[in-house]
């Protein structure tokens, strides 16, 4: 299945170091096999073999090529839906632990863009977002959110309109959320690669598919994969699922609120020395909503205008590059409609439930699954590798882990 269509930003901003494939290994020696080297896959690899645990990473395209290249990389601790709706449905003590769980992911992700150290494309940088209200239903949201997240401790703030106006912002009210990260997922998950494979002994296959998977008698699991026509058997005690929105087919039966929308992207060309930056990540308070980033070259990133479908036609990548333009000018004063440089359309996983799916298969307790849905995917994929580290360490997963069970 076709992830995205069209023109993508990141993997055009040169990398200064490269998750690169090793060679063939003699495949009965990991203590884990991650098939799927996005964001999820990733993330996990790097933590647990930085951990001790002897880890193979699989893709059957490359790193970060699947739908983490066309992430936006607005990370924020702050889900889709507020903890104050949270709340309403998975009950006050399930949702702040969620929400604080997601505020420690940002710290995680934090840490670990401080271990890889400074890249000249700049993989991470800590900022804030602000949500903003551009209708009167979503004043009365934020107001709602702010007294929930205020309890929580967390670091927010309420604007009016007049203090959106003196940072040359539009709307009613914004709700200011810190610390949260830009990131360019693309450098970063080459980068945990690179590191984990010099420090960590990491191995990573590019080119490699999973096929299939069954328990031995004995225990443990015989896993195939295939590069080209050849078929590879591995023998290994553990398997970790990370394949994004198009699961194959042992997992997708498993995953019963995924939904898939398309969504699209613009990126601007790089501005002349006098437009001024973005004060924070920019979101709207509403469905189908905008959102707008500063890349690290000062390029304006606008995505959104999400809409059901699963599958991807060449127009695709095209369409909306108006609408996202003017729908960015409805959030930021003075903004220059000019024709942007790269435009994509790209699958965009949602749940049901708004809650991502991640754990120990219930009916396969060696096998886990990564698939982080919704708008904070890669908060998500963090949480995961928490879990994934428990599960590899025999430990017993945090109460709050049930939220995303796989099998729900
Ligand atoms: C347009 C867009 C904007 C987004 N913006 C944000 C954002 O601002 N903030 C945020 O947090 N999240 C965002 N997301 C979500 C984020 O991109 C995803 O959560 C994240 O990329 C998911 O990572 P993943 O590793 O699960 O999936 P992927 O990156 O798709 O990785 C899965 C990998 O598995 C491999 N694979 C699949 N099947 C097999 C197989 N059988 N054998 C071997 N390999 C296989 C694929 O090749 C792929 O590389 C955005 C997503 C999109 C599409």
């Amino acid at each position: 299945m076709k992830l995205h269509t069209g023109k993508l930003y990141w993997p055009d901003v040169p990398l200064t170091r490269v998750a690169a494939p090793n060679p063939l290994p003699r495949m009965d020696q990991f203590d884990v096999i991650i098939v799927g080297a996005g964001m999820s896959g990733m993330i996990s690899a790097y933590r647990l073999s930085r951990a001790g645990h002897k880890v193979l990473l699989v893709d059957r395209q490359g790193v970060g090529t699947g739908s983490t290249a066309a992430n936006t990389g607005l990370i924020q601790y702050m889900s889709d839906a507020g903890v104050h709706e949270y709340a309403k449905q998975i009950g006050p003590t399930m949702a702040k632990a969620f929400y604080l769980w997601s505020q420690e992911a940002v710290g995680t992700l934090a840490d670990i863009a401080r271990t890889l150290g400074p890249a000249p494309e700049r993989a991470a940088q800590v900022t804030r977002s602000l949500l903003i209200a551009t209708n009167k239903p979503s004043v009365g949201y934020l107001s709602r959110e702010y007294e929930a997240q205020k309890k929580l401790k967390l670091d927010v703030a309420l604007y009016e309109k007049e203090d959106l106006s003196k940072q040359r912002l539009k709307g009613l009210s914004a709700l200011s959320t810190r610390p949260d990260l830009a990131l360019n997922p693309y450098a970063f998950v080459h980068h945990m690669g690179a590191y984990a494979q010099q420090h960590h002994g990491l191995t990573i296959l590019n080119g490699v598919r999973y096929v299939s998977h069954r328990q031995n008698k004995e225990g443990g699991l015989t896993i195939t994969l295939a590069r080209g026509k050849q078929h590879i058997k591995a023998q290994c005690p553990r398997l970790i699922l990370a394949t994004g929105y198009a699961p194959p087919k042992a997992v997708a039966h498993k995953l019963r609120h995924l939904e898939l929308y398309t969504s699209y992207v613009v990126v601007t060309d790089v501005p002349d020395v006098d437009t001024p930056t973005l004060p924070a990540m920019l979101w709207e308070k509403k469905d189908a909503y905008t959102y707008v980033r500063n890349t690290f070259d000062g390029r304006l990133m606008i995505g959104g205008r999400d809409r059901k479908s699963s599958t991807l036609t060449a127009a695709d990548a095209r369409k909306n590059r108006g609408s996202l333009l003017r729908a960015a000018g409805t959030l930021v004063e003075g903004l220059n409609e000019t024709a942007p440089t790269y435009s994509y359309a790209a699958l965009f996983g949602e749940s049901k439930d708004s809650l991502p799916y991640m754990g120990e298969d219930p009916e396969q307790p060696e096998v886990f699954i990564i698939c982080g849905l919704g708008g904070n995917g890669t908060v998500y994929s963090a949480i995961a590798s928490d879990i994934a580290l428990d599960w590899m360490q025999g430990k017993n997963p945090r109460k709050a882990a049930q939220l995303f069970r796989i099998g729900r």
